[in-house]
């Protein structure tokens, strides 16, 4: 025996996301002016009654262990959301309230996996999802998504990644990175496969409060019975609400799921923050004007992004339903040359546009889509502006 991290600790990849926007704000903190389109967080305070709530629970003392999955107003809270926005019959039970989405989603992968089982996973996708799965003792199983199919996994794909091994089926809708909402239709199809297969369907719901198109996004849950008992949906407060900070989760599933993954989080990390869960709280059953002024000024800078990329040279990108990030297509760049530099590769390109126009963006090779780049406009439409000018600078000096 040796001293060393764990053979599972090793192959955990360090996220690119952060190594990008870390690189940015070290230019930054030295006097660079940076463009940085890397944050994947709202750039909006949190809402000043959620806050205040916050505040209330500290002066209340409310600052001691609570139920290892959640207090239970806000599980009623959550199910009260869950039947009003969802169409989703849930119950206290079936809630479990964690440390944030990207928890609940590790309790899932380590409540359902056993070790060697594969998760389809549909490339594009967020980048934690096949570590969450590799740290579980699965297996991801990507499957590549086409452009013209809007980057989104067909009911026939689906059926064609599964086989024997098979456990779960990841699905991300709005979706980083692409932006893409899933159609009620096409969730149907999907769900169909699901069931045929007896597969579990994670649901990552993560965006819904941030859509920019008349249609209603739909929860894969609330289409039947048979998907509802095989689908575990995971939403958060983080991005509809402005609190990534303040670190809560949730999940709705299957009582014996939530259960057994209320037991795992009881001995991992126990309760959520008692604070943070009174403000979760209060921005669920407080006013919502927030919510709304924050998806309209999404809505606007996501008009604006994709104007300005339409006009530029050598990229494309579908304008996005929903979440806060553009999906760029720069493979057209590949070719080409700055300043006697070829563009290789997209790491080559985000490394050109930050060092040379000092301009951050997300490379997406960790997120199954080496082509594309992500843009996230959570951040001002000053910046986005001047962001906006150095890349289409920086495309129009490229030879
Ligand atoms: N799911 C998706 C698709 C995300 O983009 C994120 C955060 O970036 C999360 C889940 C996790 O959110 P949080 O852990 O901040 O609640």
């Amino acid at each position: 025996m040796s001293l060393g991290v764990s053979e599972r600790a090793k192959h955990v990849k360090p996220s690119s996301t952060l190594a990008i926007t870390d690189k940015a704000k070290q230019m930054k903190a030295s006097g660079i002016d940076v463009v940085s389109f890397g944050a994947g967080e709202p750039d909006f305070p949190t809402p000043q009654n959620i806050c205040d709530a916050a505040k209330k629970a500290i002066d209340d003392g409310f600052t001691k262990y609570t139920a290892a999955s959640g207090i239970i107003e806000l599980k009623e809270a959550i199910c009260m959301k869950f039947k009003e926005f969802n169409g989703l019959e849930y119950e206290p039970r079936q809630i479990v309230i964690s440390n944030g989405g990207k928890h609940s989603l590790t309790n899932i992968f380590t409540t359902i996996i056993n070790p060697g089982e594969e998760v389809v996973i549909p490339a594009p996708y967020w980048l934690s999802y096949p570590e969450m799965v590799r740290l579980a003792g699965g297996v991801p199983k990507f499957v590549v998504c086409s452009k013209e199919n809007n980057y989104k996994i067909t009911a026939q794909q689906l059926a064609e990644a599964c086989n024997h091994n098979t456990k779960a089926f990841v699905l991300n809708t709005p979706n980083n990175p692409t932006g893409m909402l899933y159609t009620k239709k096409e969730l149907e199809e999907i769900a169909k496969v699901i069931i045929e297969k007896d597969i579990y369907c994670i649901s990552d719901e993560m965006y819904e409060n941030l859509v920019y198109t008349d249609e209603k996004p739909v929860s894969i849950a609330s289409l039947g019975k048979d998907i509802y008992d095989r689908t575990i949906t995971c939403s958060g407060m983080a991005k509809s609400y402005s609190m990534t900070g303040w670190r809560i989760g949730y999940t709705g599933s299957a009582p014996d799921v939530a259960k057994a993954m209320g037991s795992i989080q009881s001995h991992q990390t126990s309760n959520p923050n008692s604070i943070a869960q009174k403000a979760a709280l209060e921005a669920l059953v407080g006013p919502q004007d927030t919510v709304v002024a924050m998806r309209k000024e999404f809505s606007k800078r996501n008009d604006y992004m994709y104007s300005r990329v339409s006009a530029m040279p050598y990229v494309d990108m579908i304008k996005p339903s929903g979440a806060f990030y553009a999906f760029i297509d720069v493979s057209r760049t590949f070719d080409k040359s700055f300043n006697g530099k070829k563009i290789n590769d997209v790491f080559v390109f985000a490394d050109l546009l930050l060092n040379e126009f000092n301009c951050a963006v997300v490379p997406c090779s960790d997120f199954g889509f080496p082509t594309h780049i992500r843009l996230s406009y959570a951040t001002s439409m000053e910046n986005i502006t001047k962001g906006m000018d150095r890349i289409e600078a920086f495309l129009n000096a490229l030879k």
